[in-house]
């Protein structure tokens, strides 16, 4: 807007922009107070048509948007649910996100940053509105109180290389069996082509830690490929043909990986598992570990949630 184009709702909108600073911090804690910032008295949930009904029901909320000018404030409603205002368009959004899940999903406030982000729990799976912007929701890892975004939401639900890594054995082999069968559904790409792609890779520099390299790297390529007794079913010829050398291909490539990886983790280990004895190239032990044994003992896997 022209400079001189001095209205009286300008005016208006600067007065609240220049108390904007002075607010922010009060709102910040009134909002983080009202959420339990701190952690007490927040575990109540609810149902995802009970937020809907809410945000449907609800008139706009009008007050001062402490980090967004006036004209760049998103259609918000005070919610009791979110600990504060919320932008419609978000939690239509989750709405859509958690569809699967049904109206009766029920969700939790986990935290609120002010008029910034709420993070929300929904039956396992966790989501981050933005509170400035009108129209983000993003899922999270599904690490309680984690900030960072999955490696791939539906197929491996937990940030890289942090809480992907605390997950057992087999369910990084579930995950690696499910996400190749996700990059084998590519329209664009042949059978051959098939790639498992930077997550399959996160997935067994993961496993290599755990000494679970070979089931996930099988089922990996499994998912994306076929089963390989099953590939002169599904193909006949020279397809076949092709086919298996790309399974043995992405193999080898998948071994490159996990030994690159494990030759790092041994290197950061100085040669030596916490035992004192050498850490000796194997990709079936734990990659920080002598043997086994030594990484059983030492509680190296790690039992799901
Ligand atoms: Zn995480
Ligand atoms: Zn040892």
């Amino acid at each position: 807007m022209p400079r001189n184009q001095n209205t009286a709702s300008q005016r208006a909108r600067e007065a609240r922009r220049g108390a904007g600073t002075k607010y922010t911090l009060a709102f910040r804690t009134a909002a983080s107070a009202a959420a339990g910032g701190s952690g007490g008295g927040r575990s109540k949930s609810f149902f995802m048509r009970e937020l809907l009904a809410e945000c449907s029901a609800s008139s706009p909320w009008t007050g001062v948007h402490p980090a967004l000018s006036a004209e760049l404030v998103p259609n918000m409603y005070d919610s009791a649910f979110l600990g504060g205002p919320v932008p419609n368009t978000a939690v239509l959004t989750l709405g859509d996100m958690v569809s699967a899940l049904g109206l009766s999903a029920a969700l939790t406030l986990e935290s609120r940053r002010g008029f910034f982000t709420a993070n929300v729990a929904c039956e396992g799976h966790r989501f981050q509105l933005s509170l400035d912007d009108d129209n983000a929701v993003v899922e999270l890892c599904r690490h309680p109180a984690c900030g960072n975004r999955p490696v791939a939401a539906d197929y491996i639900p937990y940030c890289a290389p942090g809480h992907l890594a605390e997950r057992a054995p087999d369910e990084l082999t579930e995950m690696a069996f499910d996400w190749g069968a996700y990059r084998r559904t590519d329209p664009v790409r042949d059978a051959e082509d098939i790639t498992p792609g930077h997550e399959g890779v996160l997935l067994v520099r993961t496993a290599v830690a755990q000494g679970a390299f070979a089931s996930v790297a099988d089922e990996l390529v499994t998912g994306c490929f076929e089963f390989p007794d099953m590939v002169d079913q599904l193909y006949s010829g020279e397809k076949a043909q092709a086919v298996r050398d790309a399974m043995q291909r992405e193999h080898r490539r998948l071994t490159e990986v996990a030994e690159l990886a494990a030759a790092k983790i041994r290197k950061e280990a100085g040669g030596l598992c916490v035992c004192g004895a050498a850490l000796l190239p194997n990709l079936e032990v734990p990659a920080r570990f002598c043997s086994i044994r030594c990484a059983t003992a030492r509680q190296v896997r790690r039992s799901p949630r």
